[in-house]
């Protein structure tokens, strides 16, 4: 998960829900019975036994390759040899097509039976929050993992590794292919870098149906909307001079100000949540000098992608408003105002469907599977891009559960066997309820 904590929907969007829930069909019901059984038919498949037996059997290595994984640096930006690591692992698993791509996303392919050339993509990112130099060594305290990272979101790539495998052992066929991935730049600076070239440049990009995230958190956990967010640096610029011989020039500081006090006072929803921060202003030269430049940076954020846009578009006008109102009204004889707008921050909102296939079969095996399943959160991960293309994505756990610090150097995570294999079993029947399990 990144840096956003997960948020419940408030009491409005339950309310809403329980709404939908109660106006669904009998038809919907009918279909999530149908999900049930499929899921269960498939947590009772002696191949799909095969295949956990088999991870539980090989824990050791999975905690290995954890470990390997965890003390390989990868902070925002530095993800290049944990991406070539990971595709090297990818492969020993028995994908096939495996690569980094432009990005540097480690990207490896499973031939389903009967592919309609559309790919259901099973992720976790190989990025952490945490700069160059921190120490990255494995600490363990019984079976608890102590180390930045572990939890978020390292144990989730090896999960994948075990799952591949596993699939393989048992001689597991799926319907539809599925993309493999390691993904970079989940991370605060990262911007979302790796998903959105998977989604809008690299060669998939027009070939993935459904999406699923593998973050921190045990089975049951289900991030179904993501918070989108701009963030701008925005920098007033003007001519400068003395503060007392030039009295009357055009002034940057005095441009900012009003753009601040007008941008403090957009209106913005309670529900869906959103909301805007001026973050960091800083400028000017002397205090007996009118500014050269003056900047902010600027965050809006929302569970809503309409709203977001509402938010955005106040921005810019209220941006070019402020420096023309200084223009206006003081001397421009040694120069303009000017703005310059520098985009740092752009995460897509978006939801995923509670009718679509993907989260109704997600949910009924998850049930079926005997975890609960808490009111789906929102949450700024990888999700977020696909959500926003209106592609099915959910951000799903898979390990323990028992951990925490996250994005803190004391960071932990129980391996525990007896917790962690049954999440993964539950995780594992999920992925392949939705990638057409073959029952033999
Ligand atoms: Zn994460």
């Amino acid at each position: 998960m990144s840096k956003l904590k997960t948020l419940r929907y408030g009491l409005g969007s339950a309310l809403v829900a329980a709404a939908l829930m109660a106006s669904s069909s009998v038809v919907a019901q009918e279909a999530a019975a149908e999900h049930v059984a499929t899921v269960e038919a498939i947590l009772a498949d002696s191949q799909f036994e095969t295949a956990v037996e088999y991870m539980r059997d090989n824990y050791d290595q999975q905690i290995e390759e954890f470990v390997e994984l965890v003390e390989i640096p990868s902070g925002p930006f530095m993800e290049a040899e944990i991406s070539a690591r990971y595709a090297e692992l990818l492969e020993e698993a028995g994908l096939e097509n495996v690569h980094v791509d432009e990005e540097g996303n480690a990207i490896g392919e499973w031939r389903g039976t009967n592919s309609d050339g559309d790919y259901l993509v099973v992720s976790a990112h190989l990025d952490t929050v945490f700069p160059e130099g921190t120490d990255v060594t494995v600490n363990w305290i019984g079976t608890e993992a102590h180390a930045p990272g572990v939890g978020d979101d390292t144990m989730s790539l090896a999960v994948i590794l075990s799952y591949i495998r596993a699939m393989k052992e048992a001689g597991i066929e799926t319907e539809k292919d599925i993309l493999f991935v390691g993904t970079v730049g989940e991370e605060g600076p990262g911007d979302l870098r790796g998903v959105r070239y998977l989604f809008t440049e690299g060669e998939y990009k027009d070939n993935i149906s459904g999406f699923f995230s593998i973050e921190g958190g045990t089975a049951g956990r289900m991030t179904a909307g993501g918070t989108g967010s701009l963030r701008y640096r925005v920098t007033f610029e003007g001519p400068g001079g003395h503060s007392y011989g030039a009295f009357g020039t055009v002034n940057p500081s005095y441009a900012l100000a009003n753009f601040m006090t007008a941008f403090s006072e957009i209106e913005v929803p309670e529900e869906p949540k959103t909301t805007h921060n001026v973050g960091i202003i800083e400028g000017g030269t002397s205090v007996n000098s009118i500014p050269f430049s003056m900047a902010a940076d600027v965050d809006m954020r929302s569970e809503d992608p309409d709203e977001l846009e509402k938010v955005h578009q106040q921005f810019l006008a209220l941006v070019d408003e402020a420096a023309a109102y200084e223009n206006e009204r003081n001397s421009t004889d040694n120069g303009e105002i000017t703005v310059n707008l520098e985009l740092i921050g752009d995460r897509p909102a978006g939801n995923t469907d509670p009718e679509s296939d993907l989260f109704q079969i997600t949910h009924a095996g998850y049930t079926a599977a005997g975890y609960e399943v808490p009111e789906p959160g929102t949450s700024s991960t990888d999700s977020n891009m696909p959500m926003s293309l209106g592609i099915p994505a959910l951000t799903i756990g898979a390990n323990s559960g028992r951990g925490g610090r996250g994005h803190s150097l004391d960071e932990w995570l129980d391996t525990d066997i007896e917790l962690t294999i049954p999440a993964m079993r539950a995780t594992l029947a999920v992925v392949l309820a939705n990638a057409g399990y073959v029952q033999e």
